[in-house]
């Protein structure tokens, strides 16, 4: 199946994803049974969650407020009157034999999230719609041979479901989408993101044109992808197959596929002739959400400032190059962090450095977080202008006092006074200490001055020495320089 490059370049591939989140509330979607990845199987489910004749479902609150959050981030429209639908199918795991969700008035509508392109510049996708449903229960495969076990537990789970339009165009646009949305909802706290126990899950619509085509080709869907790079690697074996077949004059069926993430590969599931007909009607058991303007305002007001804009402040504001903002905003924690420590110096490049430096390193050697890092934002920045001032070389920073800021409460300058680190710019006594090597050391003397300018390092070298490390580099070079 291995096309050349030739061919692929004829067809533009068509991409349209639609991405469920569960939501990190308390609580299930429409009962009081706890929201909980890893109980006991079959533990979090009440006659509700089973939807038992008598049962009422209850709206969770906290699920509009985080559906709203998640449609603010995007630039989306708020709805403000929606109504719940039944979705009706038979499945083992689907106690009630219906999903309460949101048919023709979802809470979001419009909206887009910006990406980078394969090149490198931002694009944007805009998003049909956002609306809140309930996840179904799990039917696990791998655990008896003969039979299929199922866990409740996940019935009734809150979900946004965020459908964008068909406007994605190449497998890594598709990986840059779900990476953005996974970092959306983190920010937000929303969700976990987390593919692999599938609180965050991806469905790809793919299909293939020719380029310059006006009509899409036939697309199809393709689930259980538990990794971002699945994601990618599924679409890339679409598109592969569909130009294949296309090329081979063969048909393309509108179907369900399912992908193989040890072979890299997709196989059908069902054909859409064989899709359910789900009988959408009016959810009787709940009411109407209706969301006021001053809902929608104090939500806004709660929101924690967002990768994108942080990005943006840090390109256009703050000269960080967008390789640095990209990494500075990847996680909401470590921009967080960022933030303070811009409160306390104007040396964004050497905060940005020492973060994802020295400050990273040791998060990741010791496997924590930046929440448990020991040391202030404003104990680095006073580190940073330490050195700024010309008081500490960056090498004794990073090598001394760096462990000593992370044993006590102690600032830089505080830690460098104690143990006698600052750096001499005395001129006289950098002038005496030169004076002092020349004269022990007239061979190289000589040579440096008759032009063997590499011998500057071997000079400043025992300067730094008989100065205990101290003697400020810069003027000592000066120094040595000046007196030849
Ligand atoms: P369904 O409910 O059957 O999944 P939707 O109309 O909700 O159908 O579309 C689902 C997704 O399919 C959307 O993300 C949309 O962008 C995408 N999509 C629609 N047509 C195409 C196509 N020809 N190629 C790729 N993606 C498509
Ligand atoms: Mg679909």
């Amino acid at each position: 199946m291995e096309l050349s490059d030739e061919i692929r370049n004829k067809y533009q591939p068509v991409i349209g994803l639609e991405i469920h989140a569960q939501m990190l509330t308390n609580t299930k979607a429409y009962s009081n049974d706890k929201n909980e990845y890893g109980s006991p199987p079959n533990t979090n489910v009440s006659p509700i969650t089973l939807g038992h004749p008598g049962t009422l479902p209850k709206m969770n609150s906290k699920t509009i407020d985080f559906a709203i959050k998640m449609g603010l981030a995007c630039d989306c429209d708020i709805s403000p009157e929606q109504h719940f639908a039944r979705k009706n199918y038979f499945y083992p795991d689907l106690p009630k034999g219906y999903q309460i969700t949101q048919d023709t008035t979802p809470i979001c509508t419009g909206g887009k999230i910006v990406i980078k392109d394969d090149e490198g510049n931002d694009k944007s996708i805009a998003l049909t719609r956002i609306h809140m449903e309930e996840d179904a229960g799990k039917s696990i495969h791998d655990i008896d041979p003969f039979n299929t076990l199922i866990d409740l537990n996940r019935a009734g789970v809150p979900l946004i479901e965020i459908v964008s339009e068909p406007e994605i165009r190449s497998s890594q646009e598709a990986y840059n989408y779900v990476t953005e949305v996974r970092k959306l909802v983190r920010y937000l706290e929303i969700c976990d993101g987390n593919m692999e126990e599938g609180s965050l899950r991806c469905d790809a619509n793919i299909s293939v044109m020719l380029k310059g085509a006006k009509k899409f080709g036939v697309r199809v869907e393709v689930k259980n992808m538990n990794s971002i790079r699945n994601v990618q690697r599924a679409i890339e074996y679409e598109i592969n197959r569909h130009i294949v077949a296309i090329e081979n004059g063969e048909e393309l069926y509108q179907e369900t596929r399912n992908f193989d993430a040890l072979k890299g590969t997709t196989t059908a599931m069902r054909s859409k002739e064989a899709a359910n007909d789900y009988r959408f009607f009016p959810e009787p058991d709940l009411q109407p959400i209706k969301i006021t303007t001053e809902k929608v305002q104090k939500l806004k007001a709660e929101m924690p400032p967002l990768p994108g804009a942080l990005y943006s402040k840090y390109t256009n504001q703050l000269g960080l190059s967008s390789y640095d903002a990209q990494l500075l905003t990847d996680q909401k924690d470590i921009a967080l962090y960022f933030e303070s420590i811009i409160e306390f110096t104007k040396n964004y490049k050497g905060a940005a450095n020492w973060l994802m430096g020295d400050v990273k390193s040791y998060l990741n050697s010791n496997a924590i977080s930046i929440k448990d890092f020991p040391v202030s934002a404003e104990r680095i920045a006073g580190l940073i202008n330490l050195i700024d001032s010309g008081a500490v070389s960056h090498n004794l920073a990073s090598q001394k006092i760096f462990p000593e800021l992370l044993k006590g409460n102690d600032s830089a300058e505080e830690i460098a006074k104690k143990n006698d680190w600052l750096q001499n710019n005395n001129a006289d006594e950098i002038k005496d200490i030169v004076l002092t090597v020349f004269k022990e050391n007239p061979e190289e003397f000589e040579r440096f001055k008759n032009g063997e300018k590499k011998l500057m390092g071997f000079l400043m070298g025992k300067v730094m020495q008989k100065s205990k490390g101290k003697a400020d580099p810069k003027s000592a070079s000066k120094m040595i320089n000046d007196l030849i």
